[in-house]
């Protein structure tokens, strides 16, 4: 049985060695993030390069993802590297403060707006929330606070606020440059960081296409307004990511499962994609198995509907990246036969808008309901599998099409598979048979085999699926 459930793999110093990155997508790595917080554009781009590389070797297409790093609100530097704040203690964050200075009593920080954006009672979480600082004066330049937990701090931590509340702009002046360099590397996906509503959104899109990018656009949710505003930025958005680092800060803990299973209900219910991240794996940066409770939770997200599960440091920086993709590969796997992700309930009282959501509608009814081996879907742009792979199912859908771009976007879809595909007649029986038989070349389909065709008038157009036909492998005319 092939995995339904894409795994995103960040790259980064323990992948680049090529018989590693090798063994990464072998072990089923569908998607690789390139982490733009770290490490030069030129780094960056040998990666994608060596990715789509080592993916052609296995007869495979990887999707690229390029995440912005956003703006990350950090603290300085401090003179000793790192400082121990005991609760109880007083210290200041002071934007006037060197950058390099930082002691045991204040440090600066780069975000000058931070006095205007917090008050009195406001509660400051430093280093993903391991350090919490109450507000107990703003005066000036000069954020003045009491330790509430401490521990040691060190240089260049980030800075979320309890509750969400400061009003950055989500695209720094790096994000707009590393855009371009996106456009460059023919990135599938470019994910914002911190985006607070569909402006952010369209906003990025925009300077995507500008540069000439044709990706999609990813938008993470991280922050409390983002939560709030969650309806428009799934409509303005391809793709959802659920980044529990960053939004664990500011909701709270305990708010992300039933955050993360609302988001991805919603998003798949408006056709768009969703990846849920971060800490999925997290102790295999250090072991070469997962806790239980990881397992548990790539399995719950698997259930919860989501298209694609993430790896971050893991794959990135870990001791074990390969392993960590074999774990996610594993779990996925077992927790897809579950009778709810095989069967759907989903749409059968809806009106559809379009002649192609159609059709894609009544091939995924089809395929649950009749003994269907697989579903070819011929297509330009991608979309009638999108739509396919909103509803449940246990039959794969291949997206048949001869435009690169599709075949990797793609590789974010749930059970979605590309495949290399040119229509070089406007011979209906004579293209099915091509499909047909392309799918019995992979080894994907037998003789007897029912098989579902979804596909246009022959003419290459966008958007033109019409037509769908059940066909039986090795029964066609010129068979
Ligand atoms: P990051 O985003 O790793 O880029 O911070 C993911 C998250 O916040 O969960
Ligand atoms: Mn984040």
């Amino acid at each position: 049985m092939l995995r339904r459930t894409k795994i995103v793999a960040t790259l980064g110093p323990a992948t680049d060695d090529p018989k590693v990155l090798d063994k990464l997508i072998d072990a089923g790595a569908d998607v690789v993030r390139l982490n733009f917080s770290h490490d030069k554009p030129e780094v960056h781009m040998r990666r994608a390069e060596d990715a789509r590389d080592r993916a052609k070797a296995h007869g495979r297409e990887v999707g690229v993802l390029v995440d912005l790093q956003g703006p990350k609100i950090r603290i300085g530097r401090f003179k000793d590297k790192k400082i121990t704040l005991q609760e109880g203690d007083k210290f200041t964050i002071d934007v006037d403060h060197p950058l390099d200075e930082g002691s045991e009593e204040c440090v600066g920080t780069t975000y000058e707006a931070l006095p205007d954006d917090v008050e009195r009672g406001s509660t400051l979480l430093l280093d993903d929330g391991r350090i919490a600082l109450w507000v107990d004066q703003v005066e000036g330049s000069e954020v003045t606070c009491r330790v509430v937990v401490g521990g040691e701090l060190s240089d260049n931590k980030g800075i979320n606020r309890q509750g969400g509340g400061l009003s950055a702009n989500a695209l720094t002046d790096k994000d707009r440059e590393d855009i371009r360099t996106a456009a460059e590397i023919k990135a599938d996906y470019v994910a914002i960081s911190f985006p607070r509503s569909a402006d952010d959104v369209n906003e990025a899109r925009e300077l995507l296409r500008a540069a000439g990018g044709h990706g999609g656009i990813i938008a993470k949710i991280e922050r409390a307004e983002a939560v709030k505003s969650i309806d428009e930025i799934i409509l303005a958005s391809d793709a959802i990511m659920i980044a529990r680092g960053d939004l664990g800060v500011e909701i709270g803990d305990a708010a992300v499962p039933p955050t993360q299973k609302r988001i991805i209900k919603l998003a798949r219910s408006m056709d768009v994609v969703t990846i849920t991240a971060t800490q999925m794996m997290e102790s295999m940066i250090e072991k070469a198995i997962p806790t239980r409770a990881e397992v548990s939770d790539v399995a719950n997200a698997v259930i919860d509907g989501t298209d694609a599960v993430m790896l971050s440091a893991e794959t990135a920086a870990g001791k074990y990246p390969v392993a960590a993709v074999a774990a996610m590969d594993r779990v996925c796997r077992v927790a897809e036969q579950t009778r709810e992700m095989t069967q759907s309930t989903h749409r059968m009282d809806v009106m559809f808008e379009r002649t192609d959501e159609a059709i894609a509608m009544a091939a995924m009814y089809t395929a649950n309901h009749l003994k269907v081996k697989a579903i070819a879907a011929l297509t330009e742009s991608g979309a009638t599998p999108l739509w396919m792979s909103r509803i449940s199912s246990g039959v794969p859908i291949y997206a048949l099409t001869s435009q690169v771009e599709t075949r990797r976007k793609v590789t974010l879809y749930r059970g979605v598979y590309p495949v290399v595909f040119e229509i070089t007649t406007s011979d209906h029986a004579e293209v099915n048979k091509e499909a047909i038989d392309e799918l019995r070349r992979r080894g994907t389909v037998r003789d007897g085999d029912l098989v579902i065709i979804t596909k246009g008038d022959l003419t290459g157009m966008m958007g033109g699926t019409n037509a769908m036909k059940i066909a039986k492998v090795g029964s066609l005319r010129n068979d």
